[in-house]
């Protein structure tokens, strides 16, 4: 009888998931294990709406092998230590895990590894949640991408076609004592403000392959055009069940393709725009590989000059909390609090306000998001907001600012996702709807605030403090 240890760490699923597929092939008994130990993802530990996730994750991977005659182990602590001590435990012969990509996360597996092997146990880690290893793209010369364009053309000539692997069975899963309940990680907040995630979110394996269904069925078809309205269900909100890896890339790609086959040709839905933005989650996980520090250092290092602005706690906490006076950015941070999600048109202006005409630095912002996204991922997290700031690898040129008044008049035409998410200003006609400032007797009214900075004099300060930059260093148009 030979036993293996499966590691959950980004992968919680049992299809298409590599390292417990080699374990169940070549081990006949299997030990699933979940090991939680945030301090090793420092400085960039879970925050509070992924812990949330994670607490119903767990829960729904645990249920999963519960149908299958098995159980999730669930120990707290160093990795190393644990993994050590079940390995004795057990005498397993192996440990599998699937790769996760964060700098803090490659440094720890790198030091398990060793350790582990030094002492006779074999470490197997595979490819599991991106369609392509980060290393396996690159330039003609060898080089890391830095531009998504090209990047995206190179990956999707070699996008990997090979299908899904099925759920996997082991011939005896071990079950073990001493595991602790989930309750015992206190993932789950104290004070109970996560009322409307039950209501939006399913978390597991199940939840992500139902969405995917209803995104393929009902959203698909018009992905393009309708992927940049908020008030629609346009896109597929995969993202926090991609980031927990209960669903992977090539899972998508096989629905996809399904999905559009079962058509016919005339109905057929174009998977390629989707596809693309999976690239961008690529492209992002790419980027952190090859440039670590991307995370607390800009990117284009000529950005290291740019005067940020210091503003109070309680002027931060006004774009926090949805109180700003601009209604796009008031919207999209309450959509945030409410359901830990925040469409990808709304970050972008949300993120733009902050960084171009509060001029708070994009780290600041980043750090929010991260505490309150469902989906918060290192990777994507760090693209999204040195785009938007202006400072990153492919990013929006700094001088390109979102008018948050243009984009919502543009965008949510009609007010919906506005009226959704700004009760006060449910009864508000749709020509001041957009900028509630322009009618005085409409604020004294709703109560609704002034906005906190003039959209225009704020925009030509960020323009004079790049320009100002562009004098002392060389930073490109
Ligand atoms: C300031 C800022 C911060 C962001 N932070 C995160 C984050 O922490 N986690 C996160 O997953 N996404 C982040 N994004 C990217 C994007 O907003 C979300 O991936 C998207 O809104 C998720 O919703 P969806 O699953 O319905 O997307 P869909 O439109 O259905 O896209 C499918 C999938 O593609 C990927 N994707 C889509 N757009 C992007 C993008 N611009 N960059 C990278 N991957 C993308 C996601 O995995 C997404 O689930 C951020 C964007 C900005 C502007």
């Amino acid at each position: 009888m030979s036993c293996a240890i499966v590691w959950f760490r980004g992968d919680l699923r049992l299809a298409d998931n590599p390292a417990l597929s080699a374990a169940c092939a070549e081990h006949s008994q299997v030990l699933p294990l979940y090991i939680h130990s945030p301090q090793e993802a420092a400085p960039w530990r879970p925050g509070a709406a992924s812990r949330w996730w994670l607490h119903h994750s767990l829960a729904a991977l645990n249920e999963r092998f519960h149908a299958k005659g098995g159980s999730l182990h669930i120990r707290h602590g160093d990795a190393l230590s644990v993994l050590r001590q079940l390995a004795q435990a057990t005498r397993a012969e192996a440990v599998y895990w699937n790769r996760q990509y964060e700098p803090a996360a490659i440094a720890r597996d790198t030091r398990i590894k060793e350790a582990l092997r030094l002492e006779g146990i074999h470490v197997h880690s595979k490819p599991g949640n991106l369609w392509r290893e980060p290393w396996q793209v690159a330039t003609k010369v060898g080089e890391p991408y830095r531009v998504f364009t090209p990047f995206w053309r190179s990956l999707r000539t070699d996008l990997d076609g090979s299908p899904p692997l099925p759920v996997a069975q082991a011939a005896q899963w071990l079950r073990l004592d001493g595991g602790l309940p989930l309750s015992a990680l206190e993932l789950l907040p104290r004070i109970r403000w996560d009322t409307g995630f039950g209501q939006l979110w399913k978390p597991g394996e199940s939840g992500a392959n139902e969405l995917l269904e209803v995104f393929c069925d009902d959203a698909l078809s018009s992905y393009a055009k309708a992927r940049d309205l908020p008030a629609r269900h346009g896109t597929s909100r995969l993202s926090p069940h991609l980031h927990f890896g209960e669903i992977t890339p090539r899972q998508i790609r096989a629905a996809l393709l399904r999905h559009a086959d079962r058509r016919d040709s005339r109905n057929r839905p174009d998977p390629e725009p989707y596809l693309r933005e999976l690239g961008w989650r690529e492209f992002a996980h790419h980027l952190l590989y090859h440039f670590p520090t991307s995370t607390q250092e800009d990117f284009n290092p000529n950005f290291a000059g740019l005067r940020w602005a210091e503003i109070g706690e309680d002027q931060l906490a006004r774009w926090q909390s949805g109180r700003t006076g601009v209604p796009l950015v008031d919207a999209g941070m309450r959509e945030l609090w409410h359901t830990g999600w925040m469409h990808n048109r709304v970050r972008m202006v949300a993120a733009s306000f902050l960084t171009k005409n509060l001029r708070v630095h994009w780290q600041s912002g980043a750090r929010w998001f991260w505490d309150t996204l469902v989906d918060a991922d290192l990777a994507n997290n760090t693209l999204g907001w040195q785009w938007v700031a202006g400072t990153g690898a492919d990013a929006a040129p700094y001088f390109r600012i979102f008018n948050p008044v243009t984009q919502s008049q543009k965008f949510d035409p009609d007010g919906v996702y506005l009226r959704r998410w700004l009760p006060e200003l449910a009864d508000v006609p749709t020509r001041v709807l957009h900028e509630p400032w322009a009618d005085p007797a409409c604020l004294r009214r709703t109560g609704y605030p002034s906005p906190m900075v003039d959209l225009a004099a704020s925009r030509q300060a960020a323009l004079a403090a790049y320009s100002e930059l562009r004098r002392v260093r060389e930073v490109p148009d």
